[in-house]
Parts: structure tokens; sequence; C-alpha cells
């Protein structure tokens, strides 16, 4: 089982601990489900930055202290246990689009992501991963710059309409 945690943080209060510190707290709580990697994604004034280990969250923990990530009131992390695609660095969320514009993490599988990739790669989209989650991350890169008209809500909305299988996605 995985875990998936989000936050959306508030400038105006002080007391705000950071996306990056409430995320990792979500995934320590969450790590008693049982998981093979971990990563998160920050919005930063740059954009998305991310990072994502294969292995246990002090994997994760470690490469973020050796290289930390900008602060940032806003964030995905997930666990992930395995379905489509080995346990690896590459394999683990968040998953990428729209050249780093958008990351998502998912819980679940996305039964028909075969079909659904083939005609993204006729499309001429590169995917780095052997994971369902990636087509579905590339779907909504692909929808947002298209009938979502750069409107994230309204990009997942027809993303998920498009999706067949048992999923909770979350995407920055
Ligand atoms: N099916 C996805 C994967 O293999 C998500 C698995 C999960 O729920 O952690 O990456």
């Amino acid at each position: 089982m995985c875990g998936i945690v989000g936050y959306v943080g508030n400038a105006g209060r002080a007391a705000d601990h950071g996306a990056l510190d409430v995320i990792l707290e979500g995934l320590r709580r969450l790590e008693y489900r049982g998981y093979d990697s971990a990563g998160l994604a920050v919005v930063t004034d740059a954009g998305i930055d991310s990072r994502k280990k294969a292995g246990k969250l002090a994997n994760l923990v470690d490469s973020l202290e050796a290289d930390p990530l900008p602060a940032s009131l806003t964030g995905i992390g997930h666990t992930r246990w395995a379905t489509h695609g080995g346990p690896t660095d590459g394999n683990a969320h968040p998953h990428l689009a729209d050249n780093g514009n958008l990351a998502m993490i998912h819980n679940g599988i996305i039964e028909n992501f075969a079909e659904l990739k083939a005609k993204l790669v006729a499309e001429g989209v590169e995917f780095l991963s052997e994971t369902d989650t990636e087509v579905a991350a590339a779907l909504l890169g692909s929808v947002y710059r298209g009938a979502g008209e750069g409107n994230l809500t309204r990009s997942m909305e027809l993303t998920a309409r498009q999706l067949e299988g048992a999923f909770t996605l979350l995407a920055v």
C-alpha cells in the first residue's frame, strides 16, 4: 500500500513549517503501510523541484540533507508500492510532465495505461519509467496544454475521465 501526502501552506502564517517538513512527517506516519521507494515535489518561485529515491524514506532524507531543495509552502509526497516497474529511483514518484512544469504522484493502478501510452508515444512523448503513473502524468501534460487551457484543476478533471482503474492522483 502506498502513501500519498499533499500540503498547501499559508504564506501569511509565521508558524508555517514549510512544505518539506510537513510532507516528510506525513510520509513517516505512512511508513507502517509498507513501501519500496519515496519521493516528493515542491513548488518554488523557480518552478517545480523534486527528489525521489528507491528504498527507505531515510534514503530520501539523506539525499535532501546532502543537497537541500529550496524552501516551499506547497508540495506533494509519496511512498510507493510498485505495481508497474521495479522499485528503482526512476520508477519512484513523482513523475514529471510538460517539461518539468507539472509533477504527479499516484496511488493505485491505471488499467488502460498501455493504450494511452501508445497514443502519447505516437504524439512524440518520451517516457523515462515503466510505470502506469508516468502515463497519467504525460496525459495531464498533454491535456494541460490543450483542452485544459493551462488550468490544473480542469486538466485533472479531464485527465481522470480518460483513466480506467482505481487511483488517487495528486499533481502540482
Ligand atoms: N501503479 C503505480 C506504480 O507502480 C503506483 C503504485 C502505488 O500505489 O504505490 O508506480
